[in-house]
């Protein structure tokens, strides 16, 4: 069994929590991890999940 086996990044840690990284889902550790990056990346695009607040119609009594 040669000794090349692993690849050299099997022991970096998974991106979104830190945890050792499962091989099934490499570079996560789990399905959830990755769905939280891919979620992280498509959040981008059309779904943006931030702290700032939607924009509201401003309510004038002033009229
Ligand atoms: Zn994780």
């Amino acid at each position: 069994m040669p000794a090349k086996d692993k690849p050299a990044n099997s022991n970096k840690p998974c991106p979104v929590c830190g945890k050792p990284p499962a091989p099934s889902f490499t570079p996560f550790c789990s399905a959830r991890c990755a769905d939280v990056d891919l979620h992280r990346w498509l959040g981008g695009v059309y779904r943006v999940e931030t702290d700032e607040p939607a924009a509201e119609p401003l309510r004038r009594d002033d009229d």
